[in-house]
């Protein structure tokens, strides 16, 4: 497989020129409640690959020990204005309920794709799933392993995988050690979304064919940055924390706000 970054730069490149070639420009905004070092990175890396592309992005900072209420109305406000989309960057401090907040993203403006009513996927999933289509790779009844079940991550990807008719299994922190490894010793495809260092490591068994997508981000006790895997695992292909699955979710935000404006043409 061609490597992540090389990808993510052709695609990138690809998509400024059809963004260059537009009329109008892209307004959107970021809302981020407090400081989550994640996050931070996340959110600093999104901005500048949106810029990059030429989508103008602003950050909207809210306190962390603000009240609900007053996200709620920032996100009010923003579903009213007809020029620019939006995205609420999870995770959100205890006392704010993420459902609910998410629900209230409308979703001609929901770049994020958190709303289940929206057309739009979460650019998680999505990414990996369109670097696996643009790699032509071979879905059909082959056996893929989600590891996690969040609505932004292993739910969609299960769901973009199964309606690619790969047999899907999807696991989580209740599934028992012993069902856990057989389901991994048979995948074609894992996609590991635990947030948890270390879910797998070389001392499963694997396909030599396999392909493992690492989508954890985590620091070490050295503060540095780690997915949920054990690097160099024995499989095929193993996408690197960091420069590869946060890459590609940066790449289908842009890819969601282009979706949205096509759409609806209120961004
Ligand atoms: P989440 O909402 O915390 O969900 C984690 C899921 O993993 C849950 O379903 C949980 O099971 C399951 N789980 C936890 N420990 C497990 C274990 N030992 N074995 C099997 N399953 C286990 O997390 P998320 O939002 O999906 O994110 C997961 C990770 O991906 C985090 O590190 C996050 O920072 C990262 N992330 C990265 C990107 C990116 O762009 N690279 C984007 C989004 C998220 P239960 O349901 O049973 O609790």
């Amino acid at each position: 497989m061609q490597t992540i970054k090389e990808y993510v730069k052709v695609k990138k490149q690809e998509l400024k020129e059809e963004i260059n070639n537009r009329s109008n420009s892209i307004y959107m905004h970021i809302f981020q409640v407090g400081h989550v070092p994640a996050s931070d990175r996340y959110v600093r890396n999104k901005i500048k690959d949106l810029e990059e592309v030429g989508i103008h992005c602003s950050l909207i900072n809210v306190h962390e020990d603000d009240p609900e209420e007053f996200l709620i109305s920032f996100i009010e406000a923003a579903n009213r204005n007809q020029e620019a989309g939006y995205l609420v960057q999870l995770p959100l401090p205890k006392h704010m309920d993420e459902k609910k907040i998410m629900k209230l993203v409308a979703p001609e403006k929901d770049i994020d794709g958190f709303n289940p009513a929206s057309i739009t996927v979460p650019a998680t999933p999505l990414g990996i799933y369109k670097y696996l289509k643009d790699m032509n790779y071979d879905f059909k009844g082959k056996n893929a392993v989600v590891i996690g079940r969040s609505d932004i991550v292993g739910r969609p990807m299960a769901k973009l995988l199964l309606d690619e008719s790969m047999n899907v299994t999807v696991i989580h922190s209740k599934t028992s050690e012993q069902d856990k490894a057989n389901y991994i010793k048979n995948a074609d495809l894992i996609v590991v979304a635990t947030g948890h260092i270390n879910t797998l490591t070389k001392d499963y068994e694997y396909k030599d064919s396999a392909v493992v997508f690492d989508v954890g981000i985590n620091f070490n006790e050295e503060g540095k940055l780690v997915g949920d895997c054990e690097p160099n695992l024995p499989v095929a292909f193993q996408s690197p924390v960091p420069g590869g699955v946060g890459l590609l979710t940066r790449l289908a935000v842009i890819y969601n706000v282009l979706e949205l404006e096509k759409k609806y043409n209120t961004l």
